[in-house]
C-alpha cells in the first residue's frame, strides 16, 4: 500500500463562481458559442467527500439536494469515471456532496462538484495526475469545470474552458439572491439565439475595463464595467428577476446582474457592511428564496 492509499476518505472544498463579464458570440456550426468570460470564484462552497466503496455511488445533502441527479449523469460521478478509466482502475468510490451552491443557479455548482470529485479521487487513489492532466479532464467534463479547479479570477475563452489567470487586488463583496426555481443553461442559450436571430452578433472579446477594475481592486470601477450578454435571455425566461435586481439596486448595490445563465442574481457592494445591509433588505423584499453574502476571489478546489 502506498502512502496515498492509506487515506480513509478525502474531502475537497470547491467554490461557486460569478461572471463579471459574460460575452457571447454567434452560435457556431457545432451549436456552441464562443465566449469571453471573466470568472471570479466566490466563497459559497460545495464539499465533496470520496470514500472507497464496492461500486460507484453518489449521495447529496443540502437544501437543493432533491434536484441533484445521483446516477452516473452527476458531474462528480462522471469525473470519477473519467479519472478511473484513464488510470485503468474501477471508479469504486462513494461520492458524498455537501451542497451549498444553488442547483441550476448559474454559479457552476455541478462544475464545482466535477472538479472537486476529480481532485478528491486523484488524492484518494494516489493517481498523481498533473495539473495539466486534471485541467484537460475538467475541460472534457464541461466548459466551467476547469475554472472550478483553479479558482481565483480568470479569463475564459473558447467555450469558456481556455483559461488565463487574472491578477486581482483585494476582495470584492457580493450578495447573491437565490431564485425559487432553476434555469437550464441550454434553454438560456436557446433564448439568447432566439432574441438575437436578426442581430449581427460580434465575436466576444475580454473587456479591458473589467480586467483593470479587478487588477486595481476598485468596486466602483468594476460596477460600471460588468456585463452579461445572457441577462436579457434569462430575464425573458424569468421576468420576476427584474424585481430582485431592482430591490438590490435600491438597497445600495453598486451594480446588480444575473449570475451567468441565472437565475441567481448578484449584487456588488462597496464594502462588507454595505453587503450586509443589501442582504437584509433583499431578504425583507421577499423577491427571492434565500440571500447570501460572499467574498471573492477565493482559491479553487482544495483538499481539506
Ligand atoms: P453553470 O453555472 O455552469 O451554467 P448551473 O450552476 O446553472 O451551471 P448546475 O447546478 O451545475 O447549474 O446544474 C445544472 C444541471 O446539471 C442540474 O439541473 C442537474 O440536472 C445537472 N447536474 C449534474 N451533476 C450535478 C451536480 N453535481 N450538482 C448539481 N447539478 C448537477
Amino acid at each position: 500500500m502506498t502512502e496515498s492509499e492509506t487515506y480513509v476518505s478525502v474531502t475537497v472544498r470547491v467554490p461557486a463562481k460569478v461572471n463579471v463579464q459574460l460575452s457571447v458570440g454567434p452560435a457556431r456550426p457545432d451549436g456552441y458559442h464562443d465566449l469571453a468570460n471573466v470568472f471570479l470564484a466566490v466563497g459559497l462552497y460545495d464539499e465533496i467527500t470520496v470514500t472507497p466503496a464496492d461500486t460507484l455511488r453518489v449521495t447529496c445533502a443540502g437544501p437543493d439536494a432533491a434536484q441533484v441527479p445521483l446516477d452516473r449523469g452527476n458531474l462528480a460521478a462522471r469525473a470519477a469515471i473519467a479519472l478511473a478509466e484513464r488510470h485503468g482502475r474501477e471508479p469504486a468510490v462513494h461520492i458524498h456532496i455537501d451542497k451549498d451552491i444553488p442547483v441550476a443557479g448559474g454559479m457552476a455548482g455541478g462544475s464545482a462538484d466535477g472538479a472537486g470529485a476529480l481532485l478528491a479521487c486523484d488524492a484518494l487513489w494516489g493517481t498523481g495526475a498533473s495539473r495539466d492532466e486534471l485541467l484537460a479532464l475538467c475541460a472534457d467534463l464541461g466548459s466551467d469545470v476547469p475554472f472550478s479547479l483553479i479558482g481565483g479570477a480568470a479569463l475564459g475563452t473558447g467555450r469558456g474552458e481556455k483559461l488565463t489567470e487574472l491578477a486581482v487586488t483585494g476582495t470584492f463583496h457580493w450578495v447573491f439572491a437565490m431564485a425559487p426555481r432553476g434555469l437550464s443553461t441550454p434553454a438560456v442559450f436557446r433564448e439568447f439565439d432566439r432574441l438575437g436571430a436578426d442581430a449581427d452578433i460580434p465575436d466576444p472579446v475580454a473587456s479591458q475595463a473589467v480586467l483593470d477594475a479587478l487588477a486595481s481592486g476598485d468596486p466602483g470601477a468594476l460596477a460600471v464595467a460588468v456585463s452579461n450578454d445572457l441577462q436579457p435571455a434569462a430575464l425573458s425566461l424569468f421576468p420576476e428577476l427584474a424585481d430582485t435586481l431592482a430591490a438590490g439596486r435600491a438597497a445600495g448595490a453598486l451594480t446588480a446582474l444575473v449570475s451567468g445563465s441565472g437565475p441567481t442574481t448578484a449584487f456588488l457592494a462597496g464594502d462588507a457592511d454595505s453587503a450586509t445591509v443589501i442582504a437584509s433588505v433583499l431578504r425583507a423584499s421577499g423577491t427571492s428564496a434565500s440571500v447570501r453574502t460572499a467574498e471573492g476571489p477565493v482559491p479553487g478546489a482544495t483538499v481539506v
